[in-house]
């Protein structure tokens, strides 16, 4: 994600006090608004309540007057609803012009967008037409209390260790943020807000890309991101087989299979399936660990869910540490035990 800028275009001076307010880019997929954008919308809430400004919610797409009303259920004092068919799927060019000339436009001091795939593809393209810069996969967002600057920080080198980034020249300071780190803003009936709803057109020829048919993956790749409950093994399953056990068990809870690294690398499951600093980090409700240590690494990516079981055999192993429910015994032992208790609900 790193922009490379023309030397004269870092020296272009912007008045940045002209900027102001936080804005959320609304991620939508099928019409539904993702996850990491209503958390993002929490997270904003806070920044620009310390920066007594106001908290904005992007919404890209076709028929979007419930979510645009939904958005301001979840805090946001704005909403700029741009409906036009040709942006009803995503795609780079219609969105990256449609949000950079909505900055230009209205100045933003600070942009968040949800660090999924299309949140991936979408920030440094906007970064880079506005001219500004951009913090990817951030897991922690700040206010300096000095200057109020944003405080950006990721992981780095290999998630060695954390970086902090600061952009001091150019505005809006955008971050692409990392589904499932920042806790979701608060649902309320009664917010109110003001919803804008803009218009865009295309000239012919403008846009270079047209989806003419979206096809599915036959294996979708896990969505742990969005899972209310994950069932995760860990080196103590032994054995690749032990996951047909948790996924017997992540069926039976509604829920979806996770991973530590070491099973992963034992090649007992894909790495899309991997909680942790390097791979996911998640927030269900409910989180299994069955067999897994609790690695500093691995906790880094599950600590903030609702509720932990941990099930290991070794009463001293770290997870039981972050763990609201811990159980001391053989995962092989525990697990058929727990389906059925539950068959027998
Ligand atoms: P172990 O630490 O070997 O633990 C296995 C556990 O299973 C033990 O506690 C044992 O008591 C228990 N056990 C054994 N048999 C049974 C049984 N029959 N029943 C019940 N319990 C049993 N790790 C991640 O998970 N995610 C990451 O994203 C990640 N990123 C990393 C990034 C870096 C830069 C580095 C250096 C490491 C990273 N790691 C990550 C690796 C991490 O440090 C640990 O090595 C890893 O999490 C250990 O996985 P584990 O808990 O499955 O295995």
């Amino acid at each position: 994600d790193a922009i490379v800028m023309e030397e004269e275009e870092v020296e272009q001076k912007i008045n940045i006090e002209d900027y102001k307010g936080v804005w959320v880019f609304a991620e939508q997929r099928g019409g539904e608004v993702l996850n990491v954008s209503i958390e993002l919308l929490g997270e904003g809430r806070k920044i620009a309540d310390i920066r007594n400004v106001e908290l904005t919610a992007v919404l890209l797409g076709e028929n979007l007057d419930e979510n645009a009303e939904m958005l301001v259920k979840y805090g946001a004092d704005n909403v700029i609803a741009v409906d036009n068919e040709k942006l009803a799927v995503y795609t780079t060019d219609a969105y990256t012009k449609v949000i950079a000339d909505l900055i230009n436009e209205k100045k933003p001091e600070i942009m968040l967008i949800g660090a999924t795939t299309i949140g991936r593809d979408l920030g440094p393209r906007v970064s880079a037409r506005v001219k500004t810069g951009l913090t990817a996969d951030c897991t922690r967002l700040e206010i300096d209390e000095e200057d109020g600057k944003l405080l950006q920080t990721r992981p780095a080198f290999g998630g060695n260790l954390m970086a902090t980034i600061v952009c001091p020249n150019h505005r809006p300071q955008m971050s692409t943020v990392r589904p499932g780190v920042m806790e979701k803003a608060k649902f309320n009936e009664n917010n109110v807000g003001n919803i804008e709803k803009k218009e865009v057109s295309f000239a012919d020829g403008e846009l270079k890309t047209e989806v003419v048919e979206i096809v599915k993956s036959e294996k979708a790749a896990v969505a742990l991101d969005e899972a209310p409950i994950i069932v995760s093994g860990g080196r103590g399953l032994t054995d690749g087989k032990g996951f047909e056990l948790l996924e017997k068990l992540a069926d039976k809870l509604g829920g979806v299979v996770g991973a530590s690294r070491a099973a992963v690398d034992e090649g007992w499951i894909e790495h899309s399936h991997q909680v942790g600093q390097t791979g996911t980090t998640v927030r269900p409700k409910l989180y299994i660990a069955a067999g897994i240590s609790g690695a500093i690494q691995h906790l880094a990516g599950m600590q903030s869910s609702d509720c932990i079981v941990a099930i290991n055999k070794n009463a001293d192993a770290p997870i039981f540490k972050v763990a609201d429910y811990g159980i001391v015994g053989d995962l092989y032992e525990v697990i058929p035990q727990l389906l059925e208790a539950l068959d027998n609900v």
